[in-house]
Formats: structure tokens, sequence, C-alpha cells
């Protein structure tokens, strides 16, 4: 009685292997978390006590979302940006995941995604019944497509609508894109739809981070969310900003949202505002700095002649290319490294990859982020003692994952 669409797929892979390195973990075995992504960060105060100060609103919400919390993106949108967004051109969902499904779901035409993708980009084109063309991308280039491989697949049929997945900075590589001027001339030029996937922004190293938004505004929707910069993945909120020009699209993306979710659990909506509307620079700055240091520390350790890797400049992952023979596949090579180190790891095949090329993601997040952060408030330094202090899980992977190189 299943569709045969359905039967298809497998469980979300970040998701699998959080809980499988949880079910390890309380089995008795020393796991190193590596494989999932999430924020190792509190929540700020001041947002877990509009929360709790919330937790009696139990209206539902406009389908679109808190007028209040959508004022309070827009103003805090603008201030980042050069664009002008209202809050009419904000919609709230329960997470960014939901709100891409049911882009891919309106959508009528073929989907692009560069090699490497997040895990769900693809799942959800496939539900959607949307095509899928993966656009080749290489490690000189940060893993982001040149303005040509672009061009190469639409030249394959110009007739079609398309929709470009840009995930910058990027889930699974860390890194960030720097040719999008290039890639926003091609977009333009035949009308390609773009979804800047925009989760990490706030979590860039070397505040290089540009959006595509302000070369392209008029066919770009942002996505992001409170999950990643404000640890706050599990309250699930997320939102799409969509400029006018596309308004047609945002009441459709309305109607589905009052389909299927209704409206975002309004305790987490209330709070939310105090996410956007009070200052969290310094926590931010922390978080960036921590994650700079630690995603360096790994970085400096592993990359070697048999480990090929860009240093990290955005988010929580690294994108280590392994020149070793040993596996079939990536994911077997996943499996050994689980069995012999420890080290849960996720294969780049769950990002577009051919199974045979040995890449995996690492996620550098196994720490106590409170203490991290809260020496970092006092001391105003990360180094190398801090992060064994710190951060030992990830000291301590990242020596196995050496060592297990070393010995093969
Ligand atoms: N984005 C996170 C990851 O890639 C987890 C969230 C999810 O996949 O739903 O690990």
């Amino acid at each position: 009685m299943l569709k045969d669409i359905v039967k298809k797929l497998e469980p979300s892979s970040t998701l699998r292997i959080n809980e499988i390195s949880n079910k390890l973990e309380s089995d008795g075995k020393k796991i190193y978390k590596f494989g999932f992504g999430q924020s190792p960060f509190e929540v700020p105060d001041d947002v877990v006590d509009e929360l709790k100060n919330n937790a009696y609103q139990n209206k539902y919400l406009p389908m679109q979302g808190l007028s209040e919390l959508r004022t309070a993106i827009s103003k805090y949108s603008n201030t980042k940006s050069s664009q002008n967004y209202k809050s009419e051109n904000i919609i709230i969902g329960p997470g960014t995941k939901e709100l891409m499904f049911l882009l891919q779901l309106l959508f009528d035409g073929d989907i692009l995604l560069p090699t490497p993708s997040w895990v769900s980009y693809a799942p959800q084109a496939l539900l959607s019944r949307n095509k899928t063309h993966w656009i080749t991308t290489t490690s000189e280039n940060n893993w982001f497509p040149t303005a040509e491989e672009i061009e190469k697949i639409i030249l394959k049929d110009k007739q079609k609508n398309y929709l470009l997945f840009l995930n910058s900075p990027n889930n699974p590589s860390g890194q960030i894109c720097d040719n999008l001027k290039e890639i926003s001339s091609i977009a333009k030029k035949y009308n390609i739809l773009i979804l800047s996937d925009e989760i990490y922004s706030e979590l860039s190293f070397n505040e290089n981070f540009k959006s595509i938004s302000q070369f392209y505004p008029e066919k770009t929707i942002i996505s992001t969310g409170l999950s990643k910069w404000c640890g706050a993945g599990g309250w699930r909120l997320g939102y799409f900003i969509i400029p006018e020009a596309l308004k047609e699209l945002r009441n459709s993306l309305k109607i589905l949202a009052s389909e299927t979710f209704s409206s975002v659990s309004a305790p987490i909506q209330y709070a939310a505002i105090a996410a956007y509307s009070n200052n969290h620079n310094e926590y931010i700055s922390n978080s960036c700095s921590i994650l700079k240091s630690v995603g360096e520390y790994v970085y400096k350790n592993l990359k070697s002649n048999k480990i090929n890797i860009n240093k990290p400049q955005g988010g929580f992952y690294l994108m280590p290319e392994f020149s070793i023979k040993k596996f079939s596949t990536a994911e077997e090579m996943c499996n050994n490294i689980l069995e012999k180190t420890g080290v849960a790891l996720l294969p780049g095949s769950d990002f577009g990859f051919s199974e045979e090329r040995m890449i995996v993601r690492l996620s550098f997040t196994d720490f106590n982020g409170r203490e991290f952060m809260n020496y970092i408030k006092k001391n105003n330094i990360s180094n190398i003692n801090s992060i064994s202090k710190f951060a030992p899980k990830i000291v301590e992977g990242t020596k196995r994952l050496k060592h297990w190189v070393e010995s093969l």
C-alpha cells in the first residue's frame, strides 16, 4: 500500500547518524559524534526567558507567521543586507526544511544541486517529482559551481524552469561561496529561481559572507532561521524571505503552509521576537571564534598527504577527502572508521558525491558549548589549550582519525 516513490527513500542520514551515535553511546561505547550537525551552544538566556513567559500562548497564529516576529525579522535582515524587506516578505515555518519541501512541491521545473548539497534537498525533489541535476564542483573552487558548469546543464533544455539551491556557508563543505556575481549573472540570463540557504550565515568566520540576494534580489528566496546561530535546532523555527517579484509564489507557499502545518508553535514564535530584536552580537561573535578555532584545529591536525581538506570558513563542518584505496564506497569506509575508532561521520554519497569517492562530512560540534562560551566570555581567547580543555572529544576523535589513516 506504499507509493513506490516513498519506498525509494531511507531515513534522513543526518538524523539517522544522530540516533545511531546516541544508541551506541547509551550502550556504553565511546563515540565521537562527528556525524550530526547541531549547535553546541545554549539558546541565549533572554530568548529562553521569553519562551517561559509565553508558555501560556495557546492560540493558533497567522499562517504566514506572527506579525511582530515578521517585523522584527525584516528589521534584522535589513540591517544585514542592502535590501528593504517588509514583514509581508517573510513566511515563518517549522524549520526551513518544511518550507523547502513545500517550495519544491509548488515549483514546476527542475532542481539544480551543486555537488555537494545538504542531504534533504534531493529526497525532497524526489518526493515532489522534480528532476534533479547535479552540478560538478571542485575543491579549488571551494566546492561551489562556476557559471559554465551551471550553464552546461541549462543548455541541454532551455525551455524548462530551474530552481538552484545555493548554500553558503556550506553544509557539508564548510566553505563560503565567492563567485556569487558570476552565478547571479547566469541566473539572470536564464531566469533561474534561487533558494539561498543561509542558515549558517551568522556563523561566518571572517565576515566574508555575502548573500546572492545582493546581486539577484528579484528571484532569490533567502532561507534561514534560529537553528544554527541561536543554538535552537530543536525549537524548529525557520523562515523564508521572498521578494515582491515572487509574490505569486509567496501566496502559494502560504496556502501550502495553511494546508500542512497551519502555523508554527505560538510560544516559539513569541520567543523568537527576542532572538531577532535583542542584541546578540557578543553571543554570535563568541560562537564564531570558538567554532573557528575548533574547526581550524581539526583541519590542521588532519590535513596531510592522505587527506585533502579546505580550511573551514563558516558553520560546523569540514569535508575531508581521503586518498586511500582500501574501501569500495565511502559508506563502507565510514562504517570501518566508526567500528575501529568510535568516530561517527557521514559519507559524501549522502551529499551527492559518487559512492566511490572517499569523501566524508565531519561535524566539529561534539563539545560542551556552554562551558566553552563562559570561558571565552571571561578570557577572551581561544587557543589550543582551551580546545583540549573544553573540546576534549574533538581532540581525541581527531587523534583517532589521524591514527586510523596512518595505520592503513
Ligand atoms: N542540518 C543538520 C545536519 O546536516 C541537521 C538537521 C537536519 O538534517 O534536519 O546535520
